[in-house]
């Protein structure tokens, strides 16, 4: 199935690293046009406000919501809510630039209701014990937590066949560069 890929989406599961692959790309590809969300976290250190999030207290959220104003949102690891800003995709996509979101799987099956023509990309581990490695490797949480984790692991495993495509992440630049070729651009020669 080949689409115009003018809206990409991005997603999969926890810790599969769609961060560090979506970091490479506003780094790297500034011919990307990369969704700065909105979200109710607090930054962290280094971060900057209209740079990696839009960062918002509830308030401000709350009325995003009830405007309308986004083209999806969800709550995050039961905490914190997340969401992309409809008018800045609208025009980057009316502008003619190549559009990514880097968003959860809540956030991906809403913007298929909502966009179906785009073009969804599932990142996958290298392998189930790749990601065991790197859920249970962060060693902060405890047995329960992990065994916790591992299930929603699965459970987001499990939305692969969703997808259009599925790229594995076994290193982050070749990934971001299959990436970058589904999106209809040409990889950097590195
Ligand atoms: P972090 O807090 O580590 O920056 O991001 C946590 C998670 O939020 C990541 O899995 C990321 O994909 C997801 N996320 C970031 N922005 C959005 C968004 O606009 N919408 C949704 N649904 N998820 C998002």
């Amino acid at each position: 199935m080949s689409k115009k890929p003018g809206l990409t989406v991005l997603a999969g599961p926890t810790a599969v690293g769609k961060g560090t692959v979506s970091t490479y790309i506003r780094d790297n590809y500034p011919e990307v046009w990369l969704s700065v969300s909105a979200t109710t976290r607090p930054p962290r250190p280094g971060e900057q406000d209209g740079v990696h999030y839009f960062f918002k207290s509830a308030d401000e959220f709350d009325a995003l919501v009830a405007g309308g104003e986004l083209l999806e949102w969800a709550v995050v690891h039961g905490r914190n809510r997340y969401g992309t800003l409809r008018s800045t995709v609208d025009a980057a996509i009316a502008d003619g630039r190549s559009v990514l979101l880097e968003i959860d799987l809540q956030g991906a099956r809403q913007v298929k209701q909502a966009v179906p023509e785009a073009q969804f990309v599932f990142l996958a581990p290298p392998s189930w014990e790749e990601m065991v490695r790197r859920l249970v490797g962060r060693g902060t949480e405890t047995a329960e937590e992990q065994q916790q984790r591992l299930e929603t692991a699965k459970l987001e495993l499990a939305a692969e066949p969703e997808f259009d495509h599925t790229v594995i992440n076994d290193d982050v630049r070749r990934a971001a560069d299959e990436l970058v070729s589904l999106m209809g651009l040409t990889p950097h020669p590195h």
